[in-house]
């Protein structure tokens, strides 16, 4: 059965592999070990990752594919990044096998947990809730939307870190200052207190392990650009099958393994500085320089549940995504600028007559300290 195919993945680098019927080994043509087929793929297989980093780019993305249908006949045509889809006239799930549209293929995914109906109402009661937004925004949506679940590609990377860093330690304290005011028409000198921050050098070492940090690979939704979900129970995740995706579309990675680690370095620096800073302790601290020592780094690819919401409002396209496991929900928000607008002279309103009052008490001037 060609399912198997996807199941088969290089033991060392996580290739997707071609077998010959017959073989029971086969050498990998990206990292040049030899594996044994006879062996089944483990629960969820994570990969070593850095004899799979390197060969060509695969950024590019394969074109159209047109498909026929095994059970009804009818052809169906795939998208550049979808691998699989639902026929339209007898709901078969087609699976595009072609192992050579990508190197890696998914090693598992989370299975949507939130059915359309629940989402549609996660939607709705999110689209009520947003102060900004048109009265009629909710209605409109309602009547509009069409849902769709989508299996977006995530690279998912484990790695041990350990960072040495030199920065600074800085105290707060509050001094008091001798500054002049004028009060009723005279100057007259009064206390002021002011914070003022004292630096020490500190230097350190922190560790840390990453375990299942995820990077959206798919580089092609609109979307999902600059959209991420708080989280995702990883542990949960289940070892790839094609049945899961009888419904749903799925894609095909569109950042490849290179990018996915460098985007999920930059990640993990930003996590290592927070602990840089928590090893630093006192009220402040500055980081001048940190070098983290990686080890022990593995990835996988797996599939993760989203649905997609398109809609048109006052003429221009909205997207909203709703996680198929939690049903958070991100996205656009049209706005009703009439709203914003008497929002902000009212903050404006408040602001000015605090001044008012505050201008009246005394007129202040600073000199320098004593
Ligand atoms: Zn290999
Ligand atoms: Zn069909």
């Amino acid at each position: 059965m060609a399912d198997d195919l996807l199941h088969k993945p290089c033991q060392t680098c996580g290739a997707t592999l071609n077998y010959e019927p017959g073989a029971t080994t086969l050498d990998c043509p990206y990292c040049g070990s030899q594996n044994d087929i006879a062996v089944p793929a483990a629960a969820l297989a994570r990969f070593e990752l850095s004899p799979a980093l390197g060969g060509a780019s695969e950024t590019d993305l394969p074109p159209e594919r047109h498909i026929s249908c095994p059970s009804c006949g009818a052809e169906a045509i795939m998208a550049p990044q979808v691998f699989a889809r639902s026929c339209d006239f007898c709901e078969t799930v087609l699976i595009d096998q072609d192992t050579k549209l990508r190197r890696f293929a998914p090693q598992g995914l989370l299975p949507f947990g939130v059915e359309e109906g629940q989402a549609r109402e996660r939607l709705r009661r999110w689209l009520r809730s947003l102060w900004f937004a048109p009265s009629s925004l909710a209605r409109s949506a309602r009547a509009k939307q069409r849902l769709r679940g989508v299996y977006v590609p995530y690279w998912c990377f484990d790695a041990m870190t350990k960072t040495d860093y030199r920065g600074e330690r800085g105290t707060t304290h509050t001094v008091s200052r001798r500054v002049q005011v004028m009060k009723g028409g005279k100057s007259q000198w009064v206390s002021r207190s002011q914070q003022v921050t004292r630096w020490r050098p500190a230097s350190g070492q922190v560790a840390r392990r990453f375990r299942d940090l995820l990077v959206q690979a798919d580089g092609g939704l609109k979307e999902l650009e600059d959209r991420r979900f708080s989280s995702w129970d990883t542990d949960a995740l289940e070892p790839f099958a094609p049945d899961y995706l009888a419904g749903y579309e799925a894609r095909l990675y569109g950042l490849d393994l290179p990018q996915g680690w460098q985007a999920a370095l930059r990640a993990m620096e930003g996590v290592i500085r927070g602990d840089i800073r928590h090893d630093i302790g006192g009220d402040k601290q500055r980081i001048h320089t940190l070098n983290t020592h990686h080890w022990d780094e593995r990835f996988t690819l797996v599939l993760l549940p989203i649905w997609m919401s398109d809609y048109r409002f006052g003429g221009k396209d909205y997207h909203v995504v709703i996680n198929g496991r939690t049903g958070e929900v991100r996205g656009q928000r049209p706005v009703a600028w009439w709203k914003v607008v008497v929002a902000a002279l009212l903050v404006l309103g408040l602001v000015a007559a605090a001044l008012l009052i505050a201008g009246a008490s005394e007129g202040v001037s600073l000199t320098p300290p004593i």
